[in-house]
């Protein structure tokens, strides 16, 4: 059987230098939230969020916009947050309501305060390898993989999954790490195949069983990004990655858990990304 990477552990560690980041600066990062409606799932992620950025040192504002509101005053909004000079971070919650163009709501947000990496430029920083920050599940992936791999030099790398916030900014991670890189989706010909052959796999599909183990080269390490939630039939709802994790951990090397693997990390990486913001801000200013 293969290891377990415990991304709580991982997160921990983070969370332990963010603090003493945080020490450092002379003026504590403020992470403003920005939520529109009331979303179950991001209500809960923002009670979270606040909670970790208190006990970093992270000063932390929730502004919850009515759900009636248009898509003009949340940008509106934003660009008050832009203006902010108290504001060092902000984060807009997802989902919006569906009438607003996500994207154009991103990139209302600057540059220097766009703790996700979401915005356009931010994207094309990274492509360039020019960002202060990456998307946090990105690098969170990232991160999971390398306490594996430390050296990621020449590896065959499949990621399933091209979207703009996972798949896509992972991809860009993996190649400036200098490791091959084969990204999948939906009209990838023969997944299988693909998966077969790479030294590690990481999934961001959001397809619960998806990677089954005989898809998986014996010895691969395998980073699990899905959260999908799944009735069970007793009528429970548990949350299971897009790893079929109890047969794949019999073939693979290591693996990251869902829960406790990746989502840790990932809420551990925006924690460091506010930190890393508010020093570049503080470093242009002197
Ligand atoms: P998304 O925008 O829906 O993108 C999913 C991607 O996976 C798409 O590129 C899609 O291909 C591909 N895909 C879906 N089913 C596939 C299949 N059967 N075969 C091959 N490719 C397939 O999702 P996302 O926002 O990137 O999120 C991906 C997953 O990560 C979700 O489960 C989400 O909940 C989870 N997530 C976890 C965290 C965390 O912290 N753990 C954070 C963010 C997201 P096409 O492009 O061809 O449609």
């Amino acid at each position: 059987m293969g290891d377990i990477i415990d991304g709580k552990a991982l997160a921990e560690r983070i969370f332990t230098d963010v603090k003493l980041e945080v020490a450092k600066l002379a003026t504590a990062p403020r992470l403003v939230a920005v939520a529109v409606g009331d979303d179950k799932a991001s209500a809960a992620y923002t009670k979270r969020q606040a909670k970790l950025a208190q006990s970093c040192g992270i000063l932390y504002r929730l502004d919850n916009l009515p759900s009636e509101a248009p898509e003009s005053a949340l940008r509106a909004h934003l660009e008050t947050l832009n203006r902010d000079p108290g504001v060092s971070a902000v984060i807009l919650q997802t989902p919006l309501p569906r009438s607003f163009d996500l994207v154009r709501c991103r990139d209302a947000i600057a540059l220097g305060k766009d703790v996700e990496g979401v915005t356009t430029l931010a994207a094309g920083r990274l492509a360039m390898q020019k960002a202060v920050i990456a998307p946090c599940t990105a690098e969170a992936a990232l991160h999971c993989l390398r306490a594996a791999i430390p050296d990621l030099r020449g590896l065959e790398v499949a990621v399933v999954g091209r979207s703009d916030i996972v798949g896509k900014p992972l991809a860009l991670l993996l190649i400036h790490e200098s490791a091959t890189v084969t990204v999948c989706h939906r009209q990838t010909r023969d997944l299988a195949e693909v998966l077969r052959r790479a030294d590690a796999i990481i999934a961001a599909a959001g397809s619960a069983g998806l990677v089954r183990a005989e898809m998986v080269k014996a010895g691969a390490v395998v980073v699990d990004v899905g959260t999908n939630a799944v009735t069970a039939p007793d009528g429970s709802t548990k949350l299971v990655g897009d790893v079929d994790f109890e047969a794949v951990k019999e073939r693979a090397r290591a693996i990251t858990p869902v829960p406790g693997g990746v989502g840790q990390v990932t809420v551990a990486m925006l924690m460091r990304n506010a930190v890393r913001l508010a020093r570049a801000a503080a470093e242009t200013c002197t």
